[in-house]
């Protein structure tokens, strides 16, 4: 079941949610809706759902018309950041709810209810906690449990708004790898919505970066990372320095080191402005490249197996952030207050 959101408008009194979009989520496909807080995320799903009515524009299932269905019609599973499992209903309940509040002529056999409950409870691998009742749960295993009720009623499509985003960061990036693994078995078309980089770079086959309300890139993982529309995409998916930049066919330098900016091939001396992130910035601790710029080590934080360096160029005012594994760093011998000498292997003007 694909998704097209056809030129979708929504405003709450004169504050515009979402501003013009349209775009389609693939058949089968987990894409992360990405965008920091306030940037109408929710709103779009809503809106998909049918929990909220756009002012103008269409929302098609697999090419049919939707927009006017009421949300029980449209077939959708949700799961979101505060999903509420019925506290007086065992696990077992609450996954086969959907299934035992159907009208009676559609409504499966009891046994077919608890042959289908526990296929899903060994999906979501708690089986074992059929019996439970969700205070005796942990936060990661209550988010599994909603999404098996989710799955129940076999939604066309799943739409998930931060569901692990109360979860501490150890079981959140547990849980987003044990999404990924699920998604593989099921397939179902899904929409994942968090304002979280790295777990939407990581869970999803597709990423739709929004701001203010409107998309500003929509590509793979690698492509929104490595090839960002815009600032804003370079910013919002990372760390990022930003240097000045001559560019001259088809080359861009910040100081002496040159580097190749093939879009600009045929330009002659444009400025501009270069982004790199701080893992494509060699530290030295020498002079020993003649193009190198010489900068001050202010900062050294070490985080698990990665240092962060935070350095400061002669003829900078902004702190340059650089990162490098920890045997790395060791082996330059760097220390803070010390200097170094710096140079970008890669940017993008
Ligand atoms: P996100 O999920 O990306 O954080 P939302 O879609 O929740 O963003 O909200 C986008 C903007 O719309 C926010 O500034 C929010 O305050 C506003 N908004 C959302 N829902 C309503 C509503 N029912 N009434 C008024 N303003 C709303
Ligand atoms: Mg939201």
């Amino acid at each position: 079941m694909s998704i097209e959101i056809d030129h979708v408008n929504k405003h709450f009194r004169d504050f515009v949610a979402v501003d013009n979009v349209s775009l389609t989520f693939r058949e089968g496909e987990l894409t992360a809706l990405l965008g920091p807080s306030g940037s109408g995320k929710t709103t779009l799903l809503r809106i998909i759902a049918g929990l909220e009515q756009p002012d103008t524009g269409r929302i098609r299932f697999h090419g049919e018309d939707t927009t006017d269905l009421h949300v029980s019609q449209r077939g959708v599973g949700f799961v979101f950041q505060h999903y509420a499992l019925f506290k007086h209903m065992t696990v077992f309940q609450n996954v086969a709810y959907g299934l035992t509040v159907r009208p009676r002529r559609v409504r499966p056999g009891k046994a077919e209810i608890k042959r289908k409950v526990m296929e899903l409870l060994e999906l979501v691998q708690l089986d074992w906690t059929a019996h439970r009742y969700p205070h005796q749960l942990s936060g990661g295993q209550r988010q599994r449990i909603a999404l098996a009720r989710a799955l129940a009623v076999e939604p066309k499509v799943l739409l998930l708004d931060e569901p692990f985003g109360a979860l501490d960061a150890k079981v959140r990036a547990e849980l987003r790898r044990w999404l990924r693994r699920l998604h593989d078995e099921i397939h179902v078309t899904s929409v994942f919505v968090t304002h979280d980089q790295e777990e939407a770079l990581e869970v999803s086959d597709r990423v739709v970066v929004m701001n203010k309300g409107r998309v500003e890139q929509d590509g793979s993982p690698e492509e929104v990372y490595d090839h960002p529309a815009n600032p804003f995409v370079y910013q919002f998916l990372g760390n990022v320095n930003l240097f000045h930049a001559r560019v001259h066919d088809g080359v861009a330098r910040i100081g002496d080191v040159a580097l190749p900016a093939p879009e600009y091939e045929g330009y002659r001396n444009e400025q501009g402005q270069a982004y790199v992130r701080p893992h494509e910035i060699e530290v030295f601790a020498d002079a020993q490249h003649q193009d190198a710029l010489h900068a001050k080590v202010e900062l050294v934080s070490v985080v698990g197996p990665t240092v962060r360096l935070e350095l400061r160029t002669d003829n900078s005012e902004a702190l340059v952030h650089a990162e490098l594994p920890k045997y790395r760093y060791r082996a330059l011998g760097l220390q803070q207050g010390g200097d170094a000498w710096i140079r970008p292997i890669h940017s993008r003007v």
